[in-house]
């Protein structure tokens, strides 16, 4: 701008008539100094460019990562351009963050899972699986890219339902039971996921083994209680019946009828106190007190005197040795109840002129044991293992006229586990048995 006027204040003594060359010539200089000079600006200021883009360059490049600062320099449309993308790169953090936050919550919740999760892509390849998965089929995790699902897992059930869902793009439910995960039975839910041509499918597999398990004990137990009380129902509505029809009148058998009649139903009676005790010990409802301090002998000698008519009725002697008071905590009805249990086969199962003897004191680790000890008909071998499971008895014959319900061990067992025991027998055929509780010392 300033070489205007100079050039014109150079210029004007040579404008008289007679010196046009001179001007013209003076023209041309100025002319070419004013180019060079616009030359010389342009050639600087484009130089700058290819510095400020390649740093616009490497700062796009490290998105989303931050750490880069981009300095806003240059000509103003290069700085106009920083400071946009400067915003950008923040909207990106934050959606990167968002994302990151969201697969970890993800992650996290996938993990803790007790189900198992599995996704493949459409040509069945695993993306994905979870922890519990793992766990269920022993497979190691992370699973390596691009594995088949038949490589992961050969459960050829899995497959026939993934691949179902893959090709229907409709979600499915089964229950199977998998071989590979040691034939647990699963509750599976498997659904389709992704959109073309990234699809594939998850599934969802849910353990119920243990609910199975629960079901059919439930189941077994209903048919077990009411085996047990179709008998005596069948005797006592027999013998009424039989009375009824006219032998009520008759002097040398009714005595006898009711007699049978009466011990049904202190069979029932029993029964029905048996099935309180143990849905109550199922229910796993602490009784309304909270647990006390139980000293053993007030509880075998309570024991005792329960059990002492029926002994002396059988001609058994039932004595106590070698008892050193020490105590447990728990609920003194239930421990007492339990010996009770135990004292009463030791009577029942026993021989006239046999003998029980109760013993109970501290173990030198610290804890304490009550043993039972008959010279009754012992317990074969064979039946050892499932003598404390519920209705087991070794001779019905003889469990049954004795009032037996084929419950009381089960409920030995479960008082003293629920009180952090243990009970456990030895026994000979022919030579007696020995039961034993071991509870730790209050
Ligand atoms: P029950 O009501 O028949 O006595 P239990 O659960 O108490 O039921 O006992 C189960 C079975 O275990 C009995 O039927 C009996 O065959 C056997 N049994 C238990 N205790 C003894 C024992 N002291 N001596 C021999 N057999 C026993």
């Amino acid at each position: 701008m300033a070489a205007l006027p100079v050039s014109l204040i150079w210029l004007a003594p040579d404008l008289a008539p007679g010196t046009e060359l001179s001007v013209v010539l003076k023209l041309l200089l100025v002319l070419a100094v004013a180019g060079a000079c616009a030359m010389g600006l342009i050639y600087s200021w484009t130089r700058t460019w290819p510095k400020v883009a390649e740093r616009l360059e490497n700062f796009a490049d490290a998105l989303p990562a931050l750490e880069t600062q981009l300095i806003e320099e240059g000509p103003e449309e290069m700085q106009r351009l920083a400071r946009a993308m400067k915003a950008m790169a923040e909207r990106v953090r934050q959606v990167v963050e968002r994302a990151n936050l969201e697969l970890s919550r993800r992650e996290t919740i996938l993990a803790c899972m007790a189900e198992g999760v599995l996704a493949v892509d459409k040509n069945l390849k695993v993306i994905f699986c979870n922890e519990a998965f793992a766990q269920a089929f022993s497979t190691r995790i992370p699973i390596g890219e691009g594995r088949s699902l038949y490589e992961v897992v050969r459960e050829p059930a899995l497959r026939d339902i993934l691949e179902r869902v893959v090709r229907t793009r409709t979600q499915e439910k089964d229950r199977f039971q998998l071989p590979t995960a040691a034939g647990r039975s699963f509750e599976a839910r498997a659904l389709p996921i992704g959109e073309q041509p990234k699809q594939g499918a998850v599934i969802v597999l849910h353990d119920v083994t243990d609910i199975e398990r629960q079901e059919q004990v439930r189941k077994d137990f209903v048919a077990d209680v009411s085996h047990e009380l179709r008998t005596p129902l069948a005797a006592i509505r027999g013998y009424a019946e039989t009375l009824l029809d006219g032998a009520i009148e008759d002097g040398e058998n009714n005595r006898k009828f009711l007699e049978i009649i009466h011990s049904h139903a202190v069979r029932l009676n029993n029964i029905a106190s048996d099935l309180l005790v143990i849905s109550e010990l199922d229910s796993n409802v602490p009784p309304p007190v909270p647990p006390d301090r139980v000293p053993l002998l007030e509880v075998i000698e309570s024991a005792l005197h329960t059990v002492e008519s029926a002994a002396a009725v059988r001609g058994v002697r039932v004595i106590s040795e070698h008892c050193v008071d020490c105590s447990v905590m728990g609920y003194r009805f239930r421990l007492e109840q339990a010996v009770v249990n135990l004292l009463d086969n030791a009577v029942k199962f026993n021989r006239a002129g046999g003998s029980v003897t109760v013993e109970c004191g501290p173990t030198e680790d610290g804890q304490v044991r009550i043993t039972i000890c008959d010279t009754g008909i012992g317990i074969p071998m064979e039946d050892l293992k499932r003598i404390f499971e519920r209705f087991f008895r070794v001779d019905k014959a003889r469990s049954r006229p004795a009032g037996g319900t084929g419950l009381g061990l089960s409920i030995v067992k479960e008082v003293v586990e629920s009180m952090g025991g243990m009970v456990t027998v030895e026994s000979q055929l022919g030579r007696g048995s020995k039961f034993s509780i071991l509870l730790q010392a209050a």
